[in-house]
C-alpha cells in the first residue's frame, strides 16, 4: 500500500497482515470483530491516501539492487550479471528501476522469463518510456528480458544451454547451470527485493491463449491474496483465475517464479497473454496499459484507476490435458471457448498417419489456451481448461 505518511507504522492486526512493507488484508477474515477492524484498517488507509497533499514526506534513501544505488527519482537501467559456470556462458537479466521521489512500496514485473513470449517483452520496452520517476511513490523494478539468451536465440520454453525451463527452475543456484544461475539472480535481485510480483507470460512458442490474469491464494496465500486479487483485476482482463496454494509441495516442485514469489510471502500476479510467438500491438497494447492502470490502482502514480470489469470470468484454478502419445497434433480449436465433458480438444497421429489417442475434455470449465503443435510428446500439456466459479473468489 503506497502510503506515505506514517501508515507503516501503524500495528498489523488479526485480520490483516504485514507483507514487506504492505497491508494485506485477508479476503477470509475469520470473525465478526476482525471483519470491522478490516473495515477500520481500510478507513485509515483511505485517510492516508488522501492526506498525502499535506505534508511532504521525506526523500525515500537509495534504492540497493546487485551493487549499484539508484536515488531517489532515477531511472537507472541495468544488466544484473549472471556469471559464467563451469559448462555455460555467462549472461546477464535486463533490468530498469524507477525509484520515486515519495517512500512506497517496491513493485516488481517481470517479463521473459520465456524468451519466445514476444508481448510481455514489448511491453516492457514500452513501459520503460512511460513511467515519470518525479511523480512516482515507491519503486518500479522492471525485469524487461528475464532470459536473454532464450530471446537472443529465439527458443521457446527452455535455455539454450542446459535445456531447462527456467520458470521450474527456482529458486535456483549460484553455482548451477545457466538457468539456475538466471534463476538465482531472478529470486535475490527482483523476487526479494519487491513487496510485490507480477509476472508477465504469454502463450510461448506454438501455443495459443485467450488473455487472462491470474491471482494466487489458498492456505499458503491466504494473506496475500486480498492483495493479489486487486491487482489482477486491475489488469482489466475478462478471465481471472484464482490459484490455490495449498501445500508445501505445490510451492516447491518445479517452482516457477511466481510461486518462489508466493514461497517469500508477497501478493502475487501472473499476467498471461499474447501467443505463438507474436509481437501484435493487440496483445501488447492491452498489457501496457493493465500496467499503468495498476500503478494508479496502487496509488503510485497519479489519477484514478479504472475499476474492475461488471463482465468478468472467474475460476476456480485450471486443469491441464496431457497427451499420452507422441506424435502429431491437431487441436480442435485454438481459442478460448467453453467445454463440456467429453468433448474432444484434439488428436494425436503417428508420423504414418494413424490415430494414437483422442483427447477429451475431464470438465465443464473454459478451454483458456493450449498447444497448437504439429509436434506433441507424451506428457505435453494440449488443453488448459479453467474451472468456473459461480460467483466472484
Ligand atoms: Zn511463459
Amino acid at each position: 500500500m503506497p502510503c506515505s505518511s506514517g501508515c507503516h507504522a501503524r500495528p498489523a492486526h488479526a485480520g490483516a497482515r504485514r507483507v514487506g512493507g504492505w497491508l494485506a488484508v485477508a479476503t477470509d477474515v475469520p470473525s465478526p470483530p476482525a471483519r470491522q477492524w478490516c473495515v477500520v484498517a481500510t478507513v485509515v488507509l483511505l485517510l492516508c491516501a488522501a492526506s498525502t497533499g499535506g505534508a511532504q514526506p521525506a526523500e525515500p534513501p537509495p534504492f540497493a539492487i546487485g551493487t549499484t544505488r539508484v536515488p531517489a527519482g532515477a531511472r537507472v537501467d541495468l544488466d544484473l550479471p549472471v556469471p559464467p559456470g563451469r559448462t555455460d556462458p555467462a549472461t546477464s537479466v535486463l533490468v530498469t528501476v524507477f525509484h520515486g521521489t515519495r517512500p512506497g512500496p517496491v513493485l516488481a514485473l517481470t517479463a521473459g522469463v520465456h524468451g519466445f513470449e514476444y508481448a510481455p517483452i514489448l511491453a516492457a520496452q514500452r513501459l520503460r518510456e512511460r513511467i515519470d520517476t518525479r511523480a512516482l511513490t515507491g519503486t518500479v523494478i522492471l525485469v524487461r528480458v528475464a532470459h536473454l539468451p532464450a530471446f537472443e536465440q529465439r527458443v521457446p520454453f527452455v535455455n539454450p544451454f542446459d535445456r531447462k525451463n527456467l520458470n521450474r527452475a527456482f529458486p535456483g543456484r549460484p553455482d548451477g547451470t545457466q538457468t539456475e544461475r538466471i534463476a538465482w539472480v531472478l529470486t535475490t535481485e527482483v523476487v526479494r527485493r519487491a513487496d510485490a510480483v507480477v509476472e508477465l507470460h504469454g502463450g510461448d512458442g506454438a501455443e495459443w491463449m485467450e488473455a487472462f490474469v491470474g491471482a494466487y491464494g489458498g492456505p499458503l496465500a491466504a494473506a496475500q491474496y486480498g492483495q493479489a486479487r486487486r491487482m489482477a483485476l486491475a489488469f482489466g482482463l475478462r478471465n481471472v483465475v484464482r490459484y490455490t496454494m495449498r501445500t508445501q509441495a505445490q510451492l516447491d516442485q518445479g517452482r516457477s517464479l511466481n510461486r518462489q514469489a508466493v514461497a517469500d510471502g508477497k501478493p502475487t500476479v501472473l499476467v498471461e497473454i499474447g501467443e505463438n510467438g507474436r509481437r501484435d500491438d493487440a496483445f501488447v497494447a492491452p498489457l501496457v496499459a493493465g500496467l499503468e492502470n495498476l500503478l494508479r490502482e496502487l496509488r503510485m502514480v497519479p489519477g484514478a484507476s479504472s475499476p474492475p470489469r461488471a463482465d468478468t470470468r472467474w475460476f476456480d484454478d485450471t486443469v491441464g490435458v496431457s497427451a499420452g502419445a507422441t506424435g502429431i497434433f491437431t487441436p480442435v480449436a485454438t481459442d478460448g471457448r467453453p467445454v463440456r465433458t467429453g468433448d474432444v480438444l484434439g488428436t494425436v497421429h503417428d508420423y504414418r498417419g494413424r490415430l494414437l489417442e483422442t483427447l477429451v475434455s475431464p470438465v465443464d470449465g473454459y478451454a483458456l489456451y493450449g498447444l497448437t503443435g504439429p509436434p506433441v510428446v507424451a506428457g505435453d500439456s494440449v488443453v488448459t481448461i479453467g474451472i468456473p466459479s459461480a460467483s466472484s473468489l
